[in-house]
């Protein structure tokens, strides 16, 4: 193929990944997205000026070409670097520009000097991609490693094309004439920096994907946490709870292991509240919570229920274990607040789960023992008596065949 062709190609492809990297950048990390769409039509630029370069004055076709071809590879580093939250280091990038524009202006007009020129450039624009490589590789192999590889080969890729063009001008500078002339050796290199332009475009775009799913990913985990933790004081909530309890009690029943509850409110904090304000309210909370936690075996499973009111479940834990422990947290939430201005109390009610009840009688038990705690005084522990029943309101009433009316349907709806 016509080298001129190939390099017309390379102008259209890089202008319109240029604008795709524009779209982009009005979405989302604008620096690196226009550093990139910079660099894309800087190199569309540089491209078009080499096709017509004997027609150009010498400062145009040696020094403003090279320049621009620099500023291409400048211009890619400072996008990954911008697009990977790096540091960007100016100096071993600036010096490496310095030296090729100054040995550029220097070859070209003290003392000119046609291959030693190409050599220069080559060498230059493979300093450029080692040490931009060096700089982004940090961050991109936290991305990931496979990009990481991928940019290895590129720079591999580079760095060959540079080379082979060094080799030329040492062994027969006359074969590395303009690009534009129609010959194998500037044939292969047109194609191989149209073939880089493109691998590029993949490296950015995967790239973009891979930190566009790692960013969704970590959105996700951090959503999840935030719809089963309490913000205030870090307990798992009562939705965690409603999920987590049919868990427990089939173990229960598979293993015929006990499991045990303790359901605890804070005694008059409605007057805390009033009488310190909220925020100070808040901070009791969290300090109960701490008094609590510092108690808790690492298999029992703190709930905020709601308000000032918590649930813990004590699997493998029979109603007598639980009862010791509610008193155990009874007394580390009272000696915590002892040196305290104000004096916080708790009341506990203990309930443990009968094999295969009903869902929630557990916890009505439990609230039920705890009413009774607060009905006899308030700092203190009360276990629900097994004798004893369940308030009318929270009573189950098993529908019999006796009291059926005989029409079907009304009968159903019992
Ligand atoms: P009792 O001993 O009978 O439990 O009395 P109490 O005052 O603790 O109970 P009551 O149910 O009357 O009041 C509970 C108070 O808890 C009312 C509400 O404003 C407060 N409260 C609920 N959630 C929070 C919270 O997140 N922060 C604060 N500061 N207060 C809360
Ligand atoms: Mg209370
Ligand atoms: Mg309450």
């Amino acid at each position: 193929m016509d080298t001129k062709t190939i390099l017309i190609a390379f102008i259209i492809q890089a202008i319109m990944y240029g604008i795709t990297f524009y779209v982009l950048s009005l979405k989302r990390k604008p620096v690196a997205f226009l550093c990139f769409t910079a660099s894309f039509i800087l190199i569309a630029l540089t491209d078009a000026l080499t096709i017509v370069q004997e027609l150009l004055p010498i400062f145009f076709s040696l020094i403003v070409i090279n320049t621009f071809f620099f500023l291409f590879f400048i211009l890619m580093v400072f996008g990954f670097l911008f697009y990977l939250d790096q540091k960007v280091k100016w100096v071993p990038l600036g010096v490496i520009l310095t030296f090729g524009i100054v040995s550029i202006i220097l070859l070209t007009y003290v003392f000119p000097h046609y291959s030693l020129r190409i050599i220069v450039s080559s060498l230059t624009t493979n300093c450029f991609v080692i040490t931009g490589y060096i700089q982004i590789n940090t961050g991109l192999r936290s991305t990931s490693r496979n990009l990481s590889i991928f940019m290895f080969l590129l720079i591999l890729f580079y760095s060959l094309i540079n080379v082979a063009r060094i080799i030329s001008a040492i062994v027969d500078y006359s074969s590395v004439g303009l690009l534009t002339e129609n010959i194998t050796f500037n044939n292969i290199i047109a194609f191989l920096l149209l073939l880089s332009i493109n691998l590029w475009t993949l490296l950015i775009l995967t790239l973009d994907q891979y930190v566009m799913q790692k960013d969704l990913r970590t959105k996700n985990d951090e959503l999840s946490i935030m719809a089963s933790t309490d913000s205030l004081t870090g307990l798992r909530n009562r939705h965690l709870l409603e999920q987590d309890i049919f868990r427990f009690t089939a173990l229960a029943d598979r293993f015929h292991t006990p499991l045990s509850f303790i359901i605890y409110d804070l005694d008059f904090f409605k007057t805390i509240n009033d009488t310190y304000g909220h925020d100070y309210g808040d901070e009791v909370l969290i300090k109960v919570t701490k008094a609590v936690q510092a108690k808790l075996r690492d298999t029992d499973r703190a709930y905020r229920w709601g308000g000032e009111e918590f649930l813990i479940i004590l699997p493998n834990t029979s109603l007598d274990d639980a009862k010791f422990m509610a008193e155990n947290l009874r007394l580390s939430v009272k000696q915590f607040f002892e040196e305290e201005t104000v004096k916080v109390t708790i009341s506990l009610g203990v309930a443990d789960y009968v094999a295969s009840e009903p869902s929630n009688h557990w916890f009505r038990k439990a609230d039920y023992a705890l009413g009774q705690a607060k009905q006899t005084g308030r700092d203190k522990v009360v276990v629900w008596n097994s004798e004893e029943s369940l308030p009318l309101a929270f009573a189950k009433i098993e529908w019999q065949d006796a009291w059926n009316s005989g029409h079907d349907i009304i009968d159903q709806q019992h």
